[in-house]
C-alpha cells in the first residue's frame, strides 16, 4: 500500500471494468502526487475512450439485473457497504490525508460523511414510493411509478474524492441505476479503495466501475454520447459543467451539477460573538477551505466587527499548518502549486485595492503546496475575491451597517450555493434566509453538509441535488400510467 501505511487490502491502481480490475491497453500511468511533500505515492491506470466503452459495456451488462434486484436485497448491500467503509475509517483517512493533504481530523470526518450516504440511501432503497390520484374529470387513474434513469457517468473533484463519490454513487445504486465513476486524476486512490470495499461488500460485478484518465475530456465526451449513457451527475468547477453541460445536450441526457460558489457568511450585531467563531472555523476551515460551501466573504456588522477580526485572527493564527498525516496538523497542504498561485493572486488583488492583511497572507518557503490560515480585512469592493472562490484558507472580511445591505452584498455573485447567518434574532434570520440566493442558508451553523439534507445550488453553482430523498430522486424517472377501471 501507499507509503507503508497498511490496509486490509492492497490499494488497486487499475481500472474497475465488470468483474475485475484491468490496467490501460495503453500501458500508460498517471502519477499520484503527495501535496504535502511534492514526491510520487504511486500511479493509476490511465483510461482511453476504449476503457470508457468497456465501462458502459460492463454497466450495461449489469443494468437490468440491477433493476430487477429487490430492494431489500439493494438495501442490504449498500447497508454493507456503510459498515464496511466504517471498519476502514482510519485506514482511508489516511489515503485521504496523503493524496489530497487534508488533516487527518479533516479526512476521517470525510470518511463518516461519505460513509453516511451508503446508510442513508440504504433506506431509501425501500422507499422508493409512487403515487396514485383519480384524474380532475374522474374518468382515470393517475399512476406514477419511479423507475431508475439508466447507466449513469459519475464525476468527482478531489477535494472530497469519498464523500463526492459516494453521494453520487449510493443514490445511483439505490434507485437501481448502474454507474461510471470517473474520479479526479489527483486523488483517484481513495475512489479506487472505496470500489474495492464495495465490491467486496457485495456490489455486483458491473454495478460500479471506475475509470481514471489523465485526458478526461475526450472518454467523458465519448461516454456522454454512448446512447446507452442516461445520466450525468457531476462535481467540480462551474466552467467544466458547461462544457458537460453541452455534450450532455446531444442526447438530451439529465444532468445534475454541483458547481462552484461563493458563500457570504453573514454576523449581525446581535450574535453570540463565540458561537460566530465557532462556525467561522467550521465553515472556513473545514478542509482547510478546500470545499464549495466554504465561507469565501465575511459580512461583519458595525458594532462586533472588529471583536470578530480579532478573535478569528487568534483562532485561525492557533492553527497547527503541516502534512495532513502528522495528527497534530489542522491545515493540511493544499492541493497543488496552482492552488497555491491562485490564492497568492487573490491576496495580492485584494491587498493592492486596500486591504489588511490581519494575518499570514504568504506561503512559506520549502516543500509542500502550504498556503498559511490567513485574515484580511477591509476588503474593497471590486476585489476578485468577492467574486472568485479562493478555495483556500484565507478569510476575507468587510463591515456593513445595515442587514438589508448585508443581503445585498450576499446575493452580489453569480453563484449560490451556500450561506451562512449568525444572529440571535431568528425572525430576522430567517427572513434573510429565505430572501439569499443560495441552495443552502445556514442559521448560526457552520456547516450544512448533511447526507439527509438536499445539497445543490441556484444561479451558476448548478443544477439539481445530491443527498436526503431529492437526491434519490435525480436518479429516477416519472413513469405515468394512465388508466381507466
Ligand atoms: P478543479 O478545477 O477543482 O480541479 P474541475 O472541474 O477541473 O475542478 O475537475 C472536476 C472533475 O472534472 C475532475 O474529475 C476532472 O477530471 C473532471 N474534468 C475536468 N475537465 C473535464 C472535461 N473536459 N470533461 C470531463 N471531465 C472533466
Amino acid at each position: 500500500t501507499t507509503d507503508g501505511h497498511a490496509g486490509p487490502f492492497a490499494i488497486p491502481t487499475d481500472l474497475l471494468i465488470g468483474e475485475v480490475w484491468v490496467p490501460a491497453t495503453s500501458g500508460k500511468r498517471i502519477d499520484i502526487l503527495n501535496p504535502a511533500t511534492e514526491t510520487v505515492l504511486t500511479s493509476v491506470a490511465d483510461a482511453s475512450s476504449a476503457e470508457g466503452r468497456a465501462a458502459v459495456d460492463a454497466a450495461a451488462a449489469a443494468s437490468a439485473a440491477w433493476a430487477a434486484t429487490a430492494p431489500r436485497k439493494r438495501a442490504d448491500i449498500l447497508l454493507a457497504c456503510f459498515h464496511a467503509m466504517m471498519a476502514e475509517q482510519e485506514w482511508l483517512a489516511q489515503l485521504i490525508a496523503l493524496e489530497n493533504g487534508k488533516a487527518l481530523s479533516d479526512a476521517r470526518g470525510e470518511v463518516a460523511y461519505a460513509a453516511e450516504f451508503f446508510r442513508w440511501y440504504a433506506e431509501e432503497a425501500v422507499r422508493i414510493n409512487g403515487e396514485l390520484a383519480v384524474s380532475p374529470s374522474g374518468a382515470n387513474r393517475i399512476m406514477v411509478q419511479y423507475q431508475p434513469i439508466g447507466i449513469a457517468l459519475l464525476i468527482t473533484p478531489w477535494n472530497f474524492p469519498a464523500a463526492m463519490a459516494t453521494r453520487k454513487i449510493a443514490p445511483a445504486l439505490a434507485a437501481g441505476c448502474t454507474c461510471i465513476l470517473k474520479p479526479a486524476e489527483e486523488t483517484p486512490l481513495t475512489a479506487l479503495a472505496v470500489a474495492e470495499i464495495m465490491r467486496r461488500a457485495g456490489v455486483p460485478a458491473g454495478v460500479v466501475n471506475v475509470v481514471n484518465a489523465s485526458d478526461p475530456g475526450p472518454l467523458c465526451n465519448d461516454i456522454l454520447h454512448d446512447p446507452r449513457v442516461r445520466k450525468l451527475s457531476f462535481t467540480g468547477s462551474t466552467e467544466v459543467g458547461r462544457i458537460l453541460l453541452r455534450q450532455a445536450a446531444d442526447q438530451v441526457i439529465s444532468s445534475s451539477m454541483e458547481l462552484g460558489g461563493n458563500a457570504p457568511f453573514l454576523v449581525l450585531d446581535d450574535a453570540n460573538i463565540d458561537e460566530a467563531i465557532e462556525g467561522a472555523m467550521i465553515a472556513k476551515m473545514r478542509n482547510a477551505g478546500e470545499a464549495c460551501t466554504a465561507a469565501n466573504r465575511f459580512y461583519v456588522q458595525r458594532g462586533i466587527h472588529d471583536a470578530f477580526v480579532a478573535k478569528l485572527v487568534e483562532r485561525m493564527g492557533a492553527m497547527k499548518i503541516g502534512p495532513g498525516i502528522e495528527g497534530a496538523t489542522q491545515c493540511g497542504a493544499m492541493i497543488n502549486r496552482r492552488a497555491i498561485e491562485k490564492i497568492e493572486h487573490l491576496v495580492a488583488d485584494a491587498v493592492r485595492r486596500g486591504a489588511q492583511v490581519k494575518l499570514g497572507g504568504k506561503a512559506p518557503a520549502g516543500v509542500g503546496f502550504f498556503y498559511p490560515p490567513s485574515v484580511i480585512a477591509n476588503v474593497q469592493p471590486g476585489s476578485e475575491i468577492l467574486t472568485t472562490e479562493v478555495f483556500g484558507p484565507v478569510a476575507a472580511v468587510i463591515p456593513f451597517d445595515d442587514p438589508g445591505e448585508a443581503v445585498a452584498l450576499a446575493n452580489a455573485t453569480e453563484y449560490g450555493l451556500a450561506a451562512y447567518v449568525y444572529t440571535d434574532d431568528l425572525k430576522r434570520g430567517l427572513q434573510m434566509a429565505e430572501r439569499i440566493e443560495a441552495g443552502m442558508v445556514a442559521i448560526n451553523r457552520g456547516l450544512v453538509s448533511d447526507a439527509a439534507a438536499p445539497f445543490g445550488g441556484v444561479k451558476q453553482s448548478g443544477l439539481g441535488r445530491e443527498g436526503g430523498h431529492h437526491g434519490l430522486l435525480e436518479y429516477c424517472e416519472a413513469k405515468y400510467i394512465a388508466v381507466s377501471w
